[in-house]
């Protein structure tokens, strides 16, 4: 299965890494690797050398990213450790001046993998503080865990795709309709 960016926000596509199939609960994320390619298709950097390390730190990061946003759906608070980690991440951003005569840019350092994730968490931490929160919806199906922020003018959105899941419900409510009882 490919990746999926329909979160509009980074912190929300990496937790959609992990999604609902026919066969359960699936991990995009299976290998060090396909870490790496997720950074690049996400925008985040490109050729950075994934360890199986590096993979185990993301995931942790993630899950909290996750309890954090179901959290915020339940309106808990959220767990002091995820605070403390997701804290901890996002201050490893850094960013650096480069360039050469007249010619400058000061961007967030991008290299390795701790860099992507500092930026994930700190993505994260953003729009945790921010009145955007409020337009942080998780799918509408049951059967789905993605999670997106809502940036329609309307607010009205509620499928994490039309293609994933607005169509099956779709599809299901027509079969309800017709069904002989
Ligand atoms: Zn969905």
């Amino acid at each position: 299965m490919d990746f999926i960016f329909i979160g509009n926000n980074l912190a929300a596509d990496f937790v959609n890494t992990e999604v609902i199939t026919p066969q359960g609960r699936t991990d995009l994320l299976s290998s060090a690797e396909l870490l790496s390619t997720w950074f690049e298709r996400a925008g985040c950097a490109r050729g950075v050398k994934c360890t199986e390390l590096d993979l185990e730190v993301a995931k942790e990061l993630r899950a909290a990213v996750r309890r954090a946003f179901d959290r915020m759906a339940e309106t808990k608070p959220l767990q002091a450790t995820d605070v403390e980690l997701l804290n901890k991440r996002s201050n490893e951003l850094t960013r650096v001046l480069s360039g050469t005569n007249n010619s400058y840019k000061f961007t967030y350092r991008l290299e390795t993998t701790a860099d992507v994730l500092a930026l994930i968490a700190q993505t994260c931490c953003e729009l945790l503080a921010s009145p955007r929160i409020d337009s942080l919806r998780k799918c509408a199906s049951e059967k789905c865990i993605l999670y997106f922020v809502d940036t329609s003018k309307n607010q009205h959105r509620q499928w994490c795709s039309m293609e994933i899941c607005g169509n099956r419900e779709k599809v299901r409510k027509h079969y309800d309709k017709n069904k002989v009882h």
